[in-house]
């Protein structure tokens, strides 16, 4: 029996670990080609490991997002050179940032936030339209949080990239209306990651759910059936 995604490609940022590493398991168990990106080239060759236990393939692109800019512009031309389309976009990379007032925030953690959580999600979306577009069913997933609703004292400086990247997202959903490619969010929810320990360090992780049993809702998303367009989705 073919499986859902047999055939199509996907692009997975914050690969390494996590809900991205999680969501790239699942996609690629789905059939689907990942294309895996974080800093830590050990971690995504684990992840690796772990897809090919699973029967599946990827192809490991390291790159920060915060600095390779250029590297980033790169990967939606690369993945049309050798693909000749992209079926998935999963947008999972992201930093917690200094929970801290905001008449405190340095410059220094400003401009992190702003490079991870704000500019890479316009500049993967400007790399990746192209052939997201000439995808037969492209599908667009990027990782928000339900702070961006509820803003909270002392998390601004993660919750504005957050809320910066929901409005640029629910633009570009609005711009692809009328194509085949669609383009929505995803609320996991607190979820027992390395962000999520980083937030709220006095926490059981086991008291929260592990990304694996996230990612599914993740992938559903990415399933050529889903018809939503520029909703926020929230974990069930
Ligand atoms: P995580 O485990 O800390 O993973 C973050 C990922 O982002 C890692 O793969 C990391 O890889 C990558 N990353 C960070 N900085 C990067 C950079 N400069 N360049 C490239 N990649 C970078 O976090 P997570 O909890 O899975 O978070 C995934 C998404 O879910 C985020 O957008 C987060 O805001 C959202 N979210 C999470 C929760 C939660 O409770 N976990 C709740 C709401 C929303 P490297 O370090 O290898 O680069």
């Amino acid at each position: 029996m073919p499986k859902p995604l047999e055939g199509s490609v996907a692009l997975v940022t914050g690969a390494s670990r996590g809900l991205g590493a999680a969501t790239a398991i699942e996609l690629a168990k789905l059939g689907a080609h990942c294309v895996l990106t974080a800093r830590t080239q050990g971690a995504l060759e684990e992840v690796d490991d772990a897809i090919r236990a699973a029967g599946g393939q990827a192809t490991l692109f390291p790159l920060d997002l915060a600095k390779d800019g250029e590297k980033l512009d790169m990967v939606g031309p690369s993945i049309a050179q050798r693909f000749g389309r992209l079926d998935i976009l999963v947008h999972a990379a992201g930093v917690l940032a200094k929970l801290t007032p905001i008449a405190h925030i340095m410059p220094r953690d400003w401009q992190e936030a702003v490079a991870v959580n704000l500019s890479a999600c316009w500049r993967l979306i400007r790399t990746c339209d192209p052939p997201l577009r000439a995808a037969p069913a492209g599908r667009a997933v990027i990782l928000t949080d339900g702070l961006v609703a509820e803003p909270r004292a002392y998390w601004g400086l993660y919750g504005f990239g957050k809320a910066g990247q929901e409005h640029l997202a629910k633009a570009w959903a609005a711009e692809v209306a009328n194509t085949k490619l669609r383009v929505n969010l995803f609320d996991p929810g607190a979820v027992a990651t390395k962000l999520r320990a980083m937030a709220m360090p006095g926490e059981d992780p086991a008291t929260l759910p592990q990304p694996a049993e996230v990612a599914p809702q993740v992938a559903a998303l990415c399933l050529p059936a889903e018809s939503r367009n520029g909703e926020v989705v929230r974990r069930t």
